[in-house]
């Protein structure tokens, strides 16, 4: 007797429909707005400086409110952005 698994496992393949091509994504950091934020909180009390795009705000945030509380511990959280572009010319290498 012939075997009748071939249909079922053609199945799990999913193929695009005719014609249907994936473009071509890139990432890449996000120059158009502004640079990386950074942002530190106190893992004490969970308060934050709120974001800036210099780490000297955050720093002295921290340091001002060691000074009010005495809470020593604190996270710095940094933000960097990404953009995707769809360039459909194929693979670029990044750097340059
Ligand atoms: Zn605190």
């Amino acid at each position: 007797m012939g075997r009748e698994g071939t249909a079922a496992t053609r199945v799990a393949g999913v193929v695009p429909r005719g014609g249907w091509r994936p473009k071509l994504w890139a990432l890449r950091g996000d120059r158009t707005g502004s640079g990386p934020i950074t942002e530190a909180e106190c893992t004490t009390c969970h308060d934050g400086s709120g974001p800036a795009e210099d780490g000297r705000g955050p720093a002295l945030w921290c340091l001002a409110h060691a000074q009010e509380t005495g809470h020593t511990g604190f996270r710095r959280i940094r933000t960097d952005f990404f953009r995707a572009s769809c360039d459909g010319a194929g693979a670029q290498a990044a750097g340059g």
